[in-house]
């Protein structure tokens, strides 16, 4: 896919956020990997008023090329391409349920399969680090090790995938998934699947739905 086309699905990206109902103002950000760096959202500005031109080109080594400032948070961005090689696309938002585990410090437990979706066993939720930070991106790589989405704590959501469509649809699945959660623990705390079903739906997960640019 040319470097313009891939522009434009980063901002169609940014602006499905809104209509998923996922994002929350001008929070949130959403990257794709290209040759040697990445393409991310810039720093500030409601997707609304998004233009494929305002989407800037980070390389792995930090060096951002465009007219607006890169996301504040293009260190994970860079850190989960650098250290993640089956990821292709990253969104992060402050979706309201998922967020208010993340308040909360909750992790999302094995209270419904489909958390397996994510890579494993539960969501983890890094400890808080202030936001566009380095100690921030630590915290969220160790929290995404063996799965592709974290909670990010008093903040918000991190979710990667192959692809954009990969990356939202894991975003939103666990802003769902954390609706369910915070729907359960107003009546009590769900009983957990056990460790040896989350692993064979994780297997299960790894042959489920459209491939990567299918949908
Ligand atoms: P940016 O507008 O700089 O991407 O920041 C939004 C955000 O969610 C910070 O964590
Ligand atoms: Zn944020």
């Amino acid at each position: 896919m040319s470097e313009a086309l891939l522009r434009e699905r980063v901002v169609a990206t940014a602006r499905r956020m809104n209509a998923l109902g996922i994002n929350n103002g001008a929070s949130g950000n959403v990257s794709a990997r290209v040759e040697g760096g990445f393409l991310v959202t810039p720093s500030g500005i409601p997707y609304d008023a998004l233009a494929a031109a305002d989407v800037v080109h980070v390389s792995l080594s930090g060096h951002a090329t465009g007219h607006r400032e890169p996301s504040s948070e293009w260190r994970f961005h860079r850190d989960i391409y650098a250290k993640r090689p089956e990821a292709g696309a990253v969104v992060h938002t402050h979706s309201a349920f998922a967020t208010t585990l993340a308040c909360l410090e909750r992790p999302i437990p094995a209270f419904h399969y489909e958390v397996a979706f994510a890579g494993g066993a539960d969501i983890r939720c890094a400890p808080y680090h202030s936001f566009g930070t380095q100690a921030l991106s630590d915290a969220a790589l160790a929290a995404l090790e063996g799965r592709r989405a974290c909670l990010l704590a008093h903040h918000g959501v991190i979710a990667f995938g192959a692809d954009l469509d990969d990356a939202l649809r894991l975003a939103d699945k666990v802003e769902a998934l954390s609706r369910l959660y915070w729907q359960a623990i107003q009546v009590a705390e769900p009983a957990r699947l056990d460790d040896a079903e989350m692993a064979r739906t994780v297997e299960r997960f790894r042959h489920y739905g459209p491939r990567v640019g299918e949908a």
